[in-house]
């Protein structure tokens, strides 16, 4: 423990945001980097408190408790009061492969179980993380590192999101031949084409990508397997397959005019977002454009936050954001006691901009879309009504509610309502099996799906989660997938 006493002499101090009437106006990141003098007293309110859950990383009833990587939080608070930058990243990375993500897009599932949690507010781990590994980027010591022996094994990862980024780097670093299918026309997944910029600026993914580049993990582009490049090849010519595909099918509204034009999902709208900044697309659908428009937002989670913030920095005349469930409670409920992940109101940055720009919070809670209404052609408004929960016999199911609804005049409707799980193209190219929510089965011991040399890792088997969740999934079936091929190797010599 850094210093004993500070938990009681140092309140928490937030990462700082840049002004709203500012940050609009660019896809430029959110929040401001932090001071050393910062981060050191922040880390002194770290307790080391000897039964911590920061970095416990399982899942109780479905919900976190503590970093899903087992990041040594106290270990890297107490180098950073030090004052050992370099060696609180140096524990960091036994861990963690890519901190620079998680330092602006996770959560922090580890705070929500931080023991200060209980009484006081939870020490910032994730800013501390950021401070870590900023400044070891700025200072040019995040370098590439060969693996010292090679397996002789070729592995192909598919998918380049987390999973497979961390994946392929565990598999590299363990020695064996790496390469990347990806089908886009650049690598990152989702947190290339999704997360928008001003939550990860795009530069530090590509600066991840170079790394592991130099360390000779090769990525293949534009090739999708099961179409450009098919199954039978790849089972060929590589001695195992991590898939890491992600939970790609998106949930699309499917009530009376939603096939009019103006009618959008997240992600047509936030990676067509982020196509246009780094000039990836020169053509623009100018139907993908929130400028002058009024937007409705359907689903009230992170990914419709990101739209709110993008259509917002795109110029929208106005935004709401429609969300079924009920507005969560300010503080913990009664079932959800620390050290689980607190289930609580948050106001995210789309909604703080929301808020500034047009004088109201644009959440509208249990409401839902009834039809879309339009010229035939183009989208006018949205017919919204308002729903309760009811136990249905099958379980709770929103009922609408007659006479309450209204119109929300329209211009672009987007629907963010989560995932269905993955693609079936490859899934049936390769006859795996699914489990009951038609993720690819396999099992969190050993990764392994229902054909011998095929492993599953991130949202295409867990089911849409979160970044850290694919980065400790992309890990774990690295190992996996590697023990898999060294045993095999070990029962043949010794045939
Ligand atoms: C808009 C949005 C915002 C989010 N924000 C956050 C956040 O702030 N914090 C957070 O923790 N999580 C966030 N998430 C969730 C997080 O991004 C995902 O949980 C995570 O990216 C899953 O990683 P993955 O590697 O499993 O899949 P993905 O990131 O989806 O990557 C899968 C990759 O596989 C490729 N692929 C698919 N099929 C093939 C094929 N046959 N051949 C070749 N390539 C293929 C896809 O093109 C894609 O690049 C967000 C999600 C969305 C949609
Ligand atoms: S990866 Fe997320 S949960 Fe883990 S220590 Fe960092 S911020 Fe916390």
């Amino acid at each position: 423990m850094g210093k004993p006493t500070g938990f009681m002499e140092f309140k928490r101090v937030e990462a700082v945001y840049r002004p709203i009437n500012e940050r609009v106006s660019d896809y430029n990141e959110l929040t401001l980097p932090t001071d050393l003098e910062t981060v050191t007293i922040q880390s002194a309110r770290c307790m080391d408190c000897g039964v911590s859950f920061c970095h416990a990383g399982v899942l109780v009833e479905g919900t976190s408790i503590g970093c899903p990587l087992g990041n040594l939080v106290p270990e890297i608070n107490d180098l950073v009061y030090h004052g050992d930058i370099e060696g609180a990243y140096d524990r960091m990375s036994r861990t963690h492969p890519f901190p620079e993500f998680t330092s602006r897009v996770c959560p922090a599932l580890c705070e929500g179980s931080c023991t200060l949690g209980e009484h006081e507010l939870p020490v910032t781990i994730k800013n501390i993380e950021r401070y870590v590994i900023d400044y070891m980027l700025q200072n040019g010591k995040v370098r590439s590192r060969l693996p010292r022996v090679r397996t002789g094994k070729r592995v192909a990862v598919v998918g380049s999101g987390p999973s497979g980024l961390a994946c392929a780097d565990m598999l590299n670093h363990l020695g064996n031949d790496v390469t990347v299918f990806e089908r886009a026309d650049r690598a990152g997944g989702l947190l290339l084409y999704g997360i928008p910029n001003m939550k990860l600026d795009k530069s530090l993914v590509e600066n991840r990508i170079r790394i592991m580049t130099e360390e000779n993990v090769k990525f293949v582009l534009n090739s999708e397997v099961g179409h450009d490049v098919p199954v039978s090849r790849m089972l060929n010519d590589f001695d195992a397959i991590v898939l890491c595909c992600g939970s790609t099918n998106e949930r699309r509204l499917s009530v009376p005019g939603s096939g009019m034009e103006g009618v959008h999902t997240a992600i047509e709208f936030l990676s067509a977002a982020t196509k246009r900044l780094l000039g990836v697309e020169t053509r623009f659908d100018p139907t993908l454009d929130a400028k002058g428009k009024r937007v409705v937002v359907v689903g009230g989670g992170d990914t419709g936050t990101d739209c709110v913030g993008t259509a917002i920095r795109q110029g929208a005349a106005g935004v709401v954001q429609l969300e079924i469930m009920p507005r969560p409670s300010e503080t913990r409920a009664d079932n959800n006691p620390w050290p689980l992940w607190p289930k609580i109101l948050r106001t995210d940055y789309g909604q703080q901009e929301a808020c500034e720009l047009f004088g109201e919070d644009p959440r509208k809670y249990l409401t839902t879309v009834k039809e879309i209404k339009g010229n035939g052609e183009t989208v006018e408004s949205v017919l919204v009504v308002e729903v309760e929960w009811m136990n249905d016999g099958g379980g709770m199911a929103p009922r609408q509610i007659s006479g309450t609804e209204a119109e929300i005049p329209a211009d672009l409707v987007l629907s963010a309502m989560g995932f269905t799980g993955p693609e079936r193209t490859l899934i049936e190219q390769m006859q795996l099996e699914i489990d009951t929510r038609g993720n690819v089965r396999a099992s969190d011991d050993d990764y392994k799906s229902s054909l011998l040399t095929v492993f599953a890792a991130g949202d295409m088997r867990r089911g849409p989660s979160l970044v850290v969740w694919a980065l400790q999934e992309g890990r774990r079936a690295a190992v996996a997938c590697d023990t898999f091929l060294n045993a095999s190797h070990m029962n043949k010599e010794s045939a």
